[in-house]
C-alpha cells in the first residue's frame, strides 16, 4: 500500500496537450458499444498498460472485483478525505485482505482546508481534486471509476469512454449497467458492500456530506451534499 500526503493548496500542472483526440474517443465506444464491464477493462488494459488506474469509493467493490479480475495488479486509488466513514475505512482494509489490492492512498495534509472553515467546493477542492489530479497527471494516461448512469439525472449520460479535463481517457465500464444487473453480479460473486448501503445510504461519501435517503427517492445521489446546489465532489 501506499500512501501520498499532498499539501494544501498544491498547484496542479495539467498536461501540455491532450494524448488523444475526441476522434479516437468515439471511435473506442463504437468499438465497446455493448461490452460489458469486463471486455472494457480488458480492452484498456491492452491500451494503456499500466497508465491505468481505478479510483474507488468502496461503497462496495464492484468496480474492483471486476477489475482485478482482468488485472490482480491494476492499481486502485482511495482518496482519503480525513472524514470518510469507519464503516467505509472497514470495508478498505477488507477489501484489501480479500482482493490483495495494489493500493494507493491519497491523503490531504493535515492543514488541508475543510468545510466548516472553508466551504465544501473548497474542502473537496483540496481533499479530493488535487491529491486525485496529482497523481493521475503524474503516473496516469487514463483511469476508470464506477459512475453508472442510473447513479442520478446528472450521470444519465455518462459515456463509457470521455476525455477528461485533465486531457486524460476515462473509461466508466459499469456506465450502462443497470442496478439490477449489478445487484445480479454482486450476489453472484459476493462482492463486498459497505454496510452503510443497507442503512439507508445508496451513496457513501464523508460523513459531513452524506446522508440516509428516502427508499423511495429514486435519484440514489439525493443524500449527497443534501440542502446545497452542489450533486459532484468535482473528480470527475
Ligand atoms: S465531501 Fe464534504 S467533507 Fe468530503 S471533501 Fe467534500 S466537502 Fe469535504
Amino acid at each position: 500500500m501506499h500512501i501520498t500526503n499532498t499539501p494544501f493548496e498544491t498547484p496542479v500542472a495539467p498536461p501540455d496537450q491532450r494524448r488523444h483526440s475526441a476522434n479516437e474517443v468515439a471511435a473506442w465506444n463504437n468499438a465497446l458499444s455493448g461490452a460489458g464491464p469486463t471486455d472494457v477493462i480488458r480492452w484498456a488494459v491492452d491500451e494503456f498498460g499500466n497508465r491505468i488506474c481505478v479510483t474507488a469509493s468502496f461503497a462496495d467493490t464492484l468496480l474492483i472485483d471486476f477489475a482485478t479480475k482482468v488485472d490482480p495488479d491494476m492499481e486502485v486509488v482511495f482518496i482519503d478525505t480525513g472524514f470518510h466513514f469507519p464503516e467505509t475505512l472497514r470495508t478498505v482494509k477488507r477489501a484489501m485482505v480479500r482482493y490483495a489490492l495494489n493500493l494507493t492512498v491519497l491523503r490531504p495534509a493535515a492543514t488541508s482546508a475543510d468545510l466548516w472553515a472553508h466551504g465544501i467546493d473548497t474542502c473537496c477542492g483540496t481533499r479530493k481534486i488535487a491529491p486525485l489530479e496529482r497523481h493521475l497527471i503524474a503516473n496516469a494516461d487514463a483511469w476508470m471509476s464506477g459512475l453508472r448512469r442510473d447513479d442520478s439525472t446528472e450521470r444519465a449520460t455518462t459515456p463509457v469512454i470521455s476525455l477528461d479535463r485533465r486531457g486524460l481517457v476515462k473509461v466508466n465500464p459499469l456506465a450502462a449497467w443497470s442496478a439490477e444487473e449489478l445487484n445480479e453480479y454482486a450476489a453472484a460473486n459476493d462482492v463486498l458492500v459497505n454496510p452503510l448501503s443497507f442503512e439507508g445510504y445508496p451513496s457513501i461519501g464523508c460523513w459531513p456530506c452524506t446522508t440516509p435517503t428516502d427508499p423511495s427517492d429514486t435519484d440514489k445521489r439525493a443524500g449527497r451534499w443534501a440542502g446545497s446546489t452542489k450533486t459532484e465532489c468535482g473528480i470527475h
